[in-house]
């Protein structure tokens, strides 16, 4: 099997690309703007990599579209606060790109797997999310949050059209606030537009103080990355086309947390690191506003729970990695590379 991988260098990409050259004989091509943390994969004879940038080497995707068995376009801005200060790009790479290189797979009768997102339910106020029944809630348009949620939302109603046309073989994954070593650059966390864990990760490591939003009590099932990797390499498998016309959530209902409960127990994990255990000090734990932390355009999600019955029932797929063990597995990478790269000094 050839698949291609654009955004390989990604949170998901580069465990992705990892876990293929191990355990399968596939063949990959991969681009992405950076490849700082493909490690080892980048070196493998099954693994060939463009470095650049989608907007520009149309091109070489067109030709691999063409090439290839299976397609994984992963390039996304997938941060909050980039919605919020970079709406347009969001909308520009997310949703333009992204719809090129759909209509490219309807072209050349390449088969897509697609990353939708758990933020197309927005503020759906049931309590599971359920792909097939749940309402999409999403607020006013001056609350720029969500362009992302929206440009994600519209193309997975294109690529289900060109579906029921007969024209595309896809499959939709959303994955649900998936963690794990590299989820996102420190040095994007040193900005502010990092994900949760990774923005608490940085705080401790810099003593600063971790801010809840709000309070923290929204919640939010943090998910492993390598049980996600785990569904996702059967829906590339696609055992009796299972997964052919489906969306999944992906992620780990039993590991639900506040985001209050979340800043302690990294706090926690931090303490007892060996390399943290003899501080002198460590981060405070205090809140903000949305708007002070945000901006005004944010809008906050207060809890985003997946129901994963259809996952299990059709590729017989369930996380493994509880929460403590997830965070724990997720601070040690961090900690590590922030030593190797002399981060606290
Ligand atoms: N959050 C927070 N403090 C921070 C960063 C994020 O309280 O320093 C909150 C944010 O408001 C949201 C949750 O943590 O409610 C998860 O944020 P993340 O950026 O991981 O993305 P989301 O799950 O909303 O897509």
């Amino acid at each position: 099997m050839k698949i291609l991988i654009l955004g390989v260098n990604g949170f998901i990409g580069n465990a992705l690309v990892r876990r293929i050259l191990q355990n399968r004989d596939w063949e990959v091509f991969g681009m992405d703007l950076h490849s700082n943390k493909l490690g080892d994969s980048l070196h493998h004879p099954r693994f060939h990599f463009l470095e650049g940038d989608i907007a520009i080497n149309k091109e070489w995707i067109e030709y691999h579209i063409k090439k290839c068995d299976v397609v994984l376009p992963l390039v996304a801005i997938a941060t909050p606060m980039a919605y919020v200060k970079k709406p347009l790009l969001v909308f520009e790479l997310d949703f333009e790109e992204n719809l090129r290189i759909v209509r490219q797979c309807v072209k050349y009768g390449t088969r897509i797997i697609f990353p939708s997102s758990s933020e197309v339910y927005g503020m759906c106020p049931e309590e599971f999310f359920d792909e097939d029944t749940s309402t999409m809630v999403l607020g006013p348009i001056h609350k720029q949050r969500w362009i992302y949620s929206c440009s994600k939302q519209l193309l997975d109603r294109v690529i289900w059209a060109y579906g029921q046309e007969g024209k595309l073989q896809f499959t939709m994954i959303r994955p649900f606030n998936w963690i794990g070593p590299k989820l996102d650059d420190l040095d994007a966390a040193k900005e502010g537009s990092s994900r949760v864990v990774t923005q608490f990760i940085l705080n401790l490591l810099q003593k600063e103080p971790i801010r809840l939003v709000d309070g923290g009590f929204q919640k939010r099932c943090f998910t492993y990355v390598e049980d996600g990797i785990d569904c996702l390499m059967t829906i590339i498998e696609n055992p009796g086309q299972a997964a052919d016309g489906q969306i999944f959530n992906i992620g780990n209902p039993q590991n639900e947390a506040s985001v209050k409960d979340l800043a302690y127990l990294l706090r926690d994990l931090f303490r007892h690191h060996p390399d943290h255990v003899h501080d002198s000090h460590y981060s405070q734990i205090i809140e903000v506003t949305a708007d002070d932390y945000y901006g005004q355009g944010y809008q906050d999600i207060t809890s985003r729970k997946p129901s994963i019955e259809k996952a299990s029932r059709l590729l017989g797929w369930e996380p493994k990695t509880d929460l403590r063990t997830s965070l724990q597995f997720t601070l040690d990478a961090f900690l590590a590379e922030a030593k190797e790269k002399n981060w606290e000094s």
